[in-house]
């Protein structure tokens, strides 16, 4: 979703926000305004995402290293988590260009 969407998300009394939004790199391009949250690492072809907010269900919302938008992640084992991954990290839904090429991205919460 679009960063001005999320904003407005981030109100909502069940979104907790982990992070002062004003923290994250507006780049406006075009009519679009484009995040970038530089707490992300990037480790050969995979990037390291924390979440920006949770939610009283257990999702995360995340922004994009490769869109540079904002997505919700599910908590739990997705099925693309192969039961390696250390604690406190987690593989929730993704979009389908999170997948696109060498690029892949995992949520720490840490
Ligand atoms: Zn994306």
């Amino acid at each position: 979703m679009k960063f001005t969407e999320f904003k407005k998300i981030a109100k909502k009394k069940s979104v907790h926000l982990l992070i002062d939004l004003d923290s994250l790199e507006q780049v406006k391009e075009g009519q679009k305004i484009l995040v970038k949250d530089h707490r992300t690492v990037q480790e050969e072809n995979r990037f390291k995402v924390k979440p920006v907010a949770v939610t009283e269900s257990g999702q995360f919302y995340v922004v994009c290293p490769i869109c540079k938008e904002v997505h919700v992640h599910g908590l739990g084992k997705a099925s693309d988590q192969k039961g390696d991954l250390p604690s406190g990290v987690f593989c929730g839904s993704r979009v389908s260009h999170c997948h696109e090429g060498d690029y892949d991205f995992r949520i720490v919460i840490a």
